[in-house]
Order: C-alpha cells, then sequence, then structure tokens
C-alpha cells in the first residue's frame, strides 16, 4: 500500500481526517444539540486514546497529513491535550488543529501549546451575554470571550472564530461580529447552518450571498487566496483589518469537487461525507483485534464510498439523521 491510497472514485485526493473524541458538551446549542434527550454513547463504545491513536496512524500511513481534533466538546474530555500531544508528535502530520466552544479554553492553553497545537478554532456564535445564553443554554459568554483574548496572547495563530449564520437568532449581528476582524488578528468564519439531526433552528438558511450583503456594510470583501491547509471557506479581508473573513457554504456553494475529509466519530466509525449517513465500522474489527491491514481495507472501503456531492446538494435529502455533535462538526 503505498501513500496514495486514500483517492476516491473521484479522483479527491482525501488527506484530511477529522478525529471527534467524545460526544459530550458542555454547551447545548440550539442547532447543534437537540433539545430532546438523545442517548450519549456508553463510555465503554467511545475509543480510548490508544484505540484512536492506531487507527490515526493507519490513515497517516494511507496519506492522512491533517487533523483536527472535536466533538463534542474536545476539552471535556480528561487528556486531550495528551492526547493532542501524541498527534503532534507524528511526524508525516503536517497540520494538527483544535475546534473547541473555548469554554475550558483558557485553562488548557498553556498545555495545548506544549503540546503543539497553534492552530484553534473557537465557535461564538454572538457578542450578547443573554443570546449567548439563549443559543447554548449556558451564560458563560464572558468565559469564551476571555478563551479567545487569552489563545491571542498566548499567541495561537491563526485563531479561528467560527460563527453559525441563524435568521431570526443572531443575523442583526453578523456586521458586529464582521467587525472584529478588523480590530483584531482573528479569522472570523461564517458558516452556513446545515439541517442536521434533529437540533432545531430556523428552516429556510441564511445564505452566504445574504451574508456576505451584510458584512460589506463595513468595506468590501477583498479576496484573500487560499492556501495549503485552509479547507473550503472563501477568504476575504475587509479594508484596513488585521484578520479575515471566511465564508463556509456547504448549501449554496458546495465544495464537494474539492472534499478532501473523512471523519471518525467517537465510537469509532469512519465517516466519508459529513452530510450523508454511510459509516464504516472501525471499532468492530479493532477490538476484535484484527490486524493494520483490515482495519486499512474498512479505511480503503469508506474512502470507495464517498458520494460525489453531498445528500443534501444532490437534494435526496432535506436533512441529514446523524447528530452534528456525534459526528463531530
Ligand atoms: N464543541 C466544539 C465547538 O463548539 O466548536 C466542536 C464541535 S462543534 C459540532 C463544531 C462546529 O460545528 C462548531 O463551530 C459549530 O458551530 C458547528 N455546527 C454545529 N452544528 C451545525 C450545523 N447544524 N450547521 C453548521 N454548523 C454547525
Amino acid at each position: 500500500m503505498n501513500r496514495n491510497g486514500l483517492t476516491d472514485p473521484y479522483r479527491r485526493q482525501l488527506n484530511y481526517l477529522r478525529v471527534s473524541i467524545t460526544d459530550r458538551c458542555n454547551l447545548r446549542c440550539v442547532y447543534c444539540t437537540p433539545r430532546a434527550l438523545i442517548p450519549k454513547l456508553r463510555h465503554r463504545d467511545i475509543l480510548r486514546y490508544e484505540e484512536l491513536l492506531r487507527i490515526v496512524r493507519i490513515g497517516v500511513f494511507l496519506g492522512i497529513t491533517k487533523i483536527r481534533v472535536t466533538g463534542g466538546e474536545p476539552l471535556v474530555r480528561k487528556g486531550a491535550a495528551h492526547f493532542l500531544s501524541e498527534l503532534t508528535a507524528i511526524e508525516a502530520l503536517a497540520d494538527v488543529s483544535l475546534t473547541t466552544n473555548g469554554v475550558l479554553l483558557s485553562r488548557h492553553l498553556a498545555e495545548l501549546r506544549d503540546a503543539g497545537v497553534r492552530r484553534i478554532n473557537i465557535s461564538l456564535d454572538t457578542l450578547k451575554r443573554e443570546k449567548f445564553a439563549k443559543i447554548t443554554g449556558t451564560d458563560r459568554f464572558e468565559t469564551v470571550w476571555k478563551g479567545i483574548r487569552d489563545s491571542l496572547e498566548a499567541g495561537f495563530s491563526p485563531v479561528k472564530i467560527n460563527v453559525v449564520a441563524l435568521r431570526g437568532i443572531n443575523d442583526d449581528e453578523l456586521v458586529d461580529l464582521a467587525r472584529l476582524s478588523i480590530d483584531l488578528p482573528v479569522h472570523v468564519r461564517f458558516i452556513e447552518h446545515m439541517p442536521i439531526g434533529q437540533a432545531s433552528a430556523s428552516k429556510t438558511p441564511l445564505l452566504a450571498p445574504q451574508i456576505r450583503a451584510r458584512i460589506e456594510q463595513l468595506g468590501p470583501l477583498e479576496p484573500v487566496e487560499n492556501g495549503m491547509v485552509d479547507g473550503p471557506a472563501e477568504r476575504y479581508r475587509l479594508p484596513g483589518a488585521e484578520g479575515e473573513i471566511g465564508l463556509i457554504r456547504p448549501l449554496s456553494h458546495h465544495f464537494c469537487d474539492r472534499c478532501n475529509r473523512l471523519r471518525l466519530t467517537a465510537s469509532g466509525m469512519l465517516r466519508p461525507c459529513l452530510l450523508s449517513d454511510d459509516e464504516a465500522d472501525l471499532r468492530t474489527p479493532l477490538r476484535k483485534g484484527l490486524l493494520d491491514e483490515d482495519l486499512k481495507a474498512v479505511f480503503l472501503q469508506a474512502v470507495s464510498q464517498k458520494p460525489r456531492q453531498h445528500a443534501l446538494a444532490d437534494r435526496r435529502k432535506q436533512n441529514v439523521d446523524g447528530q452534528m455533535c456525534a459526528i463531530g462538526g
């Protein structure tokens, strides 16, 4: 097996693995975690760190060069920073990053930096304390905001702020959120809300052209060229800004033809497409003691099943069954 093993039937080279280390989260965002109680994974069904590492190493052998650790909320799992340090120690990995809601970030920053993490994405959908509590079910705006400031001070770069654009919820704040990129060296990335699972949010998503029109009240968006590790965000800069604006458009301009991702859920399912429900089970063969060769075969099977487009793009579906908090965003 050589390092081009992860090329799918549509000739896309998959080199990016998102690894969810837990389905638990300390927030309950309206658009992500369903209000109705969905059972959580049993602890024994969540992959142990050494199991995750074995899978990652196999992925790296096959051609994965970039990993983002996510969840649930990755920092609620004990040992997350140590796990990240094991990832950054894997030489063939060019990029290891973390996505977090920021609630526990300040207290973990030093160990994350020591672990070799440099790039952090922090989710923040509002600058208003009461609205934050409404969206997330928790009064932690100040804590998250401190997490953002502390990350900048600690030299993480880039610090990206992920904003899910929610009609009727935070669409009155898109300009204020975009303005952060003028004053601070942050990348503010606006994400179209995807209809995933049972979580409630507006049924008519706010699409990128509408988001863009609002942001351009601050001035014209100048395009910034995408680099090797940028992923699907369309990058822009507002005049005189320290930071950047990103638009992530899974609905209005899906990037399936450039998609280079696989996802590993906390329960050990390899998911070739966030927005399609197919998964390949790695946990069962792993725990049965199968050889690396067998696990490689599961990777290859998942890769061979990656759809050309996600199920929403070709209108096969209106909604995806899994829960974002369980799949790993
Ligand atoms: N807990 C971490 C966090 O909050 O960043 C990581 C997991 S979270 C599922 C990852 C990202 O997915 C967050 O930026 C979140 O806003 C985004 N997200 C969750 N549900 C979404 C949805 N239905 N549509 C678009 N983005 C979503």
